[in-house]
């Protein structure tokens, strides 16, 4: 029977290097670092590159590619137990190497871009010299892709691109883009859109302003409003087949949902320690506030729901392993997406109110990770839309009631049981 909740003692070893080392050497630089993806700073790369190298000396760069890719190959479980150490710190995932989007942007490359591309993007990406960016939603339409009208019309060798994106995150910061488009207009809903590299130099693309978001970057930001005018890329940096837009972002999608919940899983661990260092810090009466037991319920509370979220996410990732293909684990991966954000908001939220004013206060991180949970709720589909595919696959197949009652009604289910054993209660009846 092969159902094991163990970590092997050598990858033990590692994770126990991994906490230290994010503690000590990873979480100081977070407050030093304007934004761990902005390889054009100066100070950034001082920092930052000297510890990538430690995390490459240690064999734990990029744990997220396969062998192939120049990634150690551990699969998905692995991974999810180093991101939930890493997803407490904005650096990590950079120093790590294993940060969004480039790792669904490098999936996409590596399955998808011809030799020449994989040599002038793929290489560079995986080594943390450039960054890049997914540019999809548009201003009009995020949780409907059928609604996209951002056009790429072939003109001789190249593909020119006309529209608008909204919420390019790192766009600014990026040496190529990844964007959807419509090629075939006529085709049917889902036929009509192919995915593109589109080199940052371009002519003809312009950031209308970088927007940014309450929790990481109040004011001027990182999510790009993209205008693309007659952007005009060669024929072969075309991703995938023609109107086959949505299959090659499905390639990144499903990695980047579940990547984002194991890193969630440590903010909202990260949360619980707090409360819990507050609960016996804090005076209340004659004792502290973990002895009272208003306070061990929140703390229980979240417990339980940190332990549920977790195990929901380590098993989707074991699955992944198993299965080796993302589409069927979809159902997992959209239940551990709707999970994520109530999980992250619920115990934050408990950590905010037992730290008093100061939980609310912005000397505390919880603020930003209470909006990150909105964050978690639209970013890669809106939570809506992944309880729908919940339910969805859970509906499929199944049979409606055969009778006019459920097949769970009491008195159907007792008259069907008394038919079927009515000569042993007939004998029963005679026999008392
Ligand atoms: C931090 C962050 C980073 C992001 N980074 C990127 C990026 O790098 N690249 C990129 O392309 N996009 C990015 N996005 C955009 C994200 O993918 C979209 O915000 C998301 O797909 C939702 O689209 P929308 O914002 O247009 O919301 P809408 O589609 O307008 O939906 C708004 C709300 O309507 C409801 N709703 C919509 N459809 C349904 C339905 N069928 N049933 C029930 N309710 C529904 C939901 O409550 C939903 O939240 C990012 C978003 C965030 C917050």
């Amino acid at each position: 029977m092969s159902w094991s909740f163990e970590t092997d003692p050598d990858y033990q070893k590692q994770l126990d290097w991994v906490e230290t080392f994010v503690r000590e050497e990873v979480e100081p630089v977070d407050h030093l670092v304007d934004h761990a993806w902005n390889v054009g700073d100066p100070l950034r790369n001082k920092l930052i590159k000297p510890l990538q190298q430690q995390v490459r000396d240690r064999g734990l760069w990029a744990c997220h590619l396969g062998r192939e890719l120049g990634g150690p190959g551990y699969g998905q479980l692995k991974l999810a137990l180093l991101n939930e150490i890493l997803g407490r710190s904005h650096s990590a995932p950079v120093v790590f190497g294993c940060h969004a989007p480039d790792s669904g942007n490098a999936e996409i490359l590596a399955h998808y871009g011809t030799p020449e591309l994989k040599q002038r993007y793929l290489e560079p990406l995986l080594a943390n010299d450039i960054v890049s960016c997914y540019s999809m939603t548009e201003p009009q339409g995020g949780s409907d892709p059928t609604a996209f009208v951002t056009r790429a019309e072939l003109d001789g060798d190249h593909w020119v691109i006309n529209g608008e994106k909204w919420f390019s995150s790192h766009a600014s910061f990026a040496s190529f883009f990844i964007t959807m488009a419509v090629t075939d207009p006529d085709a049917a809903r889902h036929d009509r859109a192919s995915m593109f590299v589109v080199p940052a130099d371009t002519p003809g693309i312009t950031i209308v302003r970088d927007v940014g978001v309450w929790g990481h970057d109040e004011g001027e930001g990182h999510h790009a409003y993209i205008r693309y005018e007659d952007v005009r890329i060669p024929r072969d940096h075309l991703l995938g087949e023609r109107g086959a837009g949505f299959a090659v972002a499905q390639t990144r999608l499903g990695g980047g949902r579940i990547h984002h919940a194991m890193r969630t899983v440590g903010l909202v661990r990260a949360s619980l320690d707090m409360m819990l260092e507050r609960a016996v810090s804090r005076r209340s009466g004659n004792g502290t506030l973990a002895d009272r037991q208003l306070v061990q319920e929140q703390i229980a509370d979240s417990w339980v729901q940190l332990q549920q979220f977790r195990l929901l996410v380590l098993q989707t990732a074991w699955k992944i392993d198993h299965v080796q293909d993302y589409k069927q684990v979809i159902t997992d991966i959209s239940a551990v997406k709707v999970a994520m954000p109530k999980v992250l908001l619920d115990v934050v939220g408990r950590a905010i109110q037992l730290h008093g004013s100061l939980g609310i206060s912005t000397e505390m991180p919880f603020g930003k990770w209470a909006m990150e949970s909105y964050h978690m709720g639209l970013a890669d589909g809106a939570t809506e839309l992944h309880k729908i595919q919940v339910a969805k696959q859970l509906l499929k197949g199944v049979e409606p009631a055969p009778g006019l009652f459920p097949t769970g009604h009491l008195v159907t289910q007792r008259d069907a049981a008394r038919a079927r054993f009515a000569a042993l209660l007939d004998e029963e009846v005679l026999s008392s």
